[in-house]
């Protein structure tokens, strides 16, 4: 249970993120009484709404997934406010502070405020600049209690603009205040990966590079672009995912142990993974990346539209759906093993997991019966939809003659554990109410990836290379060409 109360203040509270994830999980942590006691929640937008038209809207998203228990609506109900603003008008941040002091006469929830930016990326730098001039930034002034600002990915569109940001960002507030979201971090599955490496002594002393031949990170979607066409069309698979959520796996499989799980150790060893990533070769990038755009196609027996005929998308985009890239660590546990980081929109299915390859035995002993190829031990980490643990290894298929058979030992999180407490953004919420910025991403780690990325993205924006986006069919496993790239 969160002990401080406090304002939840959501720009943008009329969108999508609003109502898919950030009220749900509201929800379900009142539900659970893991809220604290006032907590009060502002929505602001642009809409001309009231508050009553608000609670009511959230009541409709929320009842899309959730069977509402009316009573507890009614008193979460009762916590909820909206305010139009202009996010240009210094006036309206007045406003917004006498709202807030309005809400809250009595001063109970401390001055404790949790400034929520699920607007559009290029409105973040305005509103925290805005939020900044009316007072709203400094910590412990003026009645003000802890406050924090929570960032939406995507955090910039390259390193240049991502330094803009944050250098805006930090003229108002400091880094213990902002909270860059990476929703992939918060799910259980994900942050298992480090316990999984550092709570068992069995597995730490084989990891690297003398046993792993190589690491497999896929994060597959059957879903299209859906309703976020606007967004995703300026983005692009290698924005959209492999800046955040593949950096966040690669970072967590190849990481070393910190001393002490806490947010600044568990983040410097994130960012010295992203600074010995070995740049990719300007020159040979094709040996390296794949990149694709999905064509009409088949998924779930249902005939789905090109990624060109969705609505919102200009019909002569080259915006790549799929990319699959291999990447090296030049560090003494890591080198010359290759990750390879894979992700698509319409693909066969949705799976998001970490292969580790483990190597060949080195000599085998049954190769004149069996022949000199054994298949290699492999564990898998299913981060969704099966959130499990696999290893494969050889056992002796039972009868006279020498035959092995690949068997797996399995553990089932959901079974084991009767599924996740907490999904990711009610997570994300907690740690946020908490100051715990573990699971978020620190601005020296958004640059350095940023960095390695840019090469890429630099030839994926040239003209030139737009005849080597690559289509593939909707439900099927990506382009041919990915074949290519390959241990
Ligand atoms: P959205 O629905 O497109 O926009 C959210 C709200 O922002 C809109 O309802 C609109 O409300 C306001 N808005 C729209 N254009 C604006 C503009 N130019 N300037 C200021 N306000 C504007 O966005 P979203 O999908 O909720 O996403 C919000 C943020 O979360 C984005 O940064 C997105 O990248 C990030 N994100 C979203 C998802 C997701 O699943 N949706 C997932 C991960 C990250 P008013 O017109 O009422 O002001």
């Amino acid at each position: 249970t969160v002990k401080d109360p406090l304002i939840l203040v959501i720009f943008g509270a009329t969108g999508d993120l609003t109502a898919r994830k950030v009220f749900p999980a509201v929800y379900n942590l009142m539900r659970t009484h893991t809220l604290p006691h006032p907590f009060l929640i502002l929505g602001i937008g642009r809409s001309e709404l009231t508050s009553s038209m608000f609670q009511h809207n959230m009541q409709a998203a929320l009842a899309k997934t959730h069977k509402v228990d009316p009573s507890a609506w009614e008193v979460m109900a009762r916590s909820i406010s909206y305010l139009q603003m202009d996010y240009t008008r210094p006036q309206d941040y007045a406003k917004l502070k006498r709202t807030l002091k309005a809400l809250d006469p009595d001063g109970r929830t401390q001055g404790n405020i949790l400034f929520y930016l699920a607007v559009p990326p290029d409105s973040y730098a305005l509103i925290a600049e805005q939020l900044g001039k009316a007072g709203l930034s400094r910590e412990y002034v003026k009645g003000n209690g802890r406050i924090s600002l929570v960032v939406e990915k995507p955090f910039g569109r390259d390193l240049e603009s991502a330094r803009k940001l944050d250098r805006t960002l930090h003229t108002w507030f400091e880094e213990h205040q902002i909270f860059r979201i990476d929703h992939y971090m918060a799910k259980e599955t994900v942050q298992n990966v480090l316990m999984f490496r550092f709570a068992n002594a069995m597995f730490e002393p084989i990891w690297n590079r003398s046993y792993i031949d190589y690491i497999e990170i896929t994060a597959w979607e059957s879903l299209g672009v859906e309703h976020r066409a606007g967004y995703y069309d300026r983005a692009g698979v290698l924005r959209d995912m492999f800046q955040n959520h593949m950096m966040m796996l690669l970072a967590l499989c190849a990481m070393e142990p910190p001393s002490l799980f806490e947010s600044e150790r568990v983040r410097d060893e994130r960012s010295k993974v992203y600074r010995a990533m070995q740049p990719f070769p300007v020159d040979r990038i094709d040996q390296r990346l794949v990149l694709g755009q999905y064509a009409a196609g088949i998924i779930n027996g249902r005939p789905v539209p090109g990624y060109v005929e969705e609505p919102g998308v200009d019909p002569r985009s080259l915006t790549p759906t799929y990319a699959r890239m291999k990447v090296f660590i030049d560090n003494w546990r890591w080198q010359g093993v290759p990750m390879f980081l894979t992700s698509g929109k319409r693909m066969a299915e949705k799976r998001t997991e970490i292969v580790i390859q483990f190597k060949e035995v080195p000599c085998s002993m049954f190769h004149r019966i069996l022949g000199d190829h054994i298949t290699a031990n492999r564990l898998v980490l299913g981060i969704h939809p099966n959130e499990c643990v696999d290893l494969t290894f050889q056992t002796k298929a039972p009868g006279t003659r020498v035959c092995l058979r690949p068997v797996n030992m399995h553990f089932d999180y959901a079974k084991g554990y009767g599924g996740p407490l907490f999904d990711d953004y009610e997570k994300i919420l907690l740690d946020c109410m908490l100051g715990d910025q573990t699971l978020f991403w620190r601005q020296d780690a958004v640059e350095l990836c940023w960095g390695f990325l840019t090469p890429i993205l630099e030839e994926c924006d040239c003209p030139d290379r737009r005849k080597t986006i690559y289509l593939y069919r909707a439900g099927t496993n990506g382009p041919q060409e990915a074949q290519r790239i390959k241990p």
